[in-house]
């Protein structure tokens, strides 16, 4: 069986995660979406909301999975007995980052490879902490988040969005 491993802060997971994931089932059997802790990154949403979101999010998605971990990453493949790591690539901007976290992974863990997925045109633009700006000013999410996302992002800033007219 062809496992993966999605890690990423999922903060919160957008249309654009799940566009990489319906890609990467093509190609893999099962995928581990992992939500990383990141507390670096100041997420708005604590672990186990994010893992929540997640989880409501892919629930009618057959064969994800989703898992929380802390530590090192490859540490977490392995012990999801995977041996890929998935990431998505939107802009050049990913690039450099990717790179160098795909190779340090490499050096650590030789077995394990990383495979990238390039972003579906409409989502290049869209990352997580683009929502949260667009939210915290009021903008429309629909575009750009699954339903109960919109509705936990809302509550978490504590804001009203502009409705689209019909
Ligand atoms: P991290 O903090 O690990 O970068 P993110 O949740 O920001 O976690 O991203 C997880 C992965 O999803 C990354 O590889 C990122 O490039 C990818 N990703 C994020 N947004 C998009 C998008 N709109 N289209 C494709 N891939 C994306």
């Amino acid at each position: 069986m062809k496992k993966a491993v999605f890690p990423g802060s999922f903060d919160p997971i957008t249309n654009g995660h799940i566009d990489v994931i319906n890609r990467a089932l093509k190609l893999f059997d099962y995928i581990v979406i992992g939500v990383a802790r990141r507390k670096e990154k100041n997420p708005i949403f604590s672990l186990s909301e994010r893992e929540k979101l997640v989880k409501k999010v892919v629930a009618n998605i057959e064969r994800v999975e989703v898992k929380s971990f802390s530590g090192l990453l490859v540490d977490f493949v392995k012990q999801e007995k995977a041996c890929t790591i998935i990431r998505g690539l939107r802009t050049i901007s990913d690039f450099d980052y990717e790179f160098q976290m795909a190779l340090t992974n490499r050096r650590i863990a030789p077995d394990i490879e990383t495979i990238f997925f390039l972003a579906s045109m409409r989502y290049t633009y869209l990352s997580a902490s683009l929502v949260k700006e667009i939210a915290s000013m009021g903008g429309n999410l629909e575009d750009f988040l699954p339903e109960p996302v919109i509705t936990a992002v809302q509550k978490k800033l504590k804001i009203k969005t502009h409705q689209r007219p019909k």
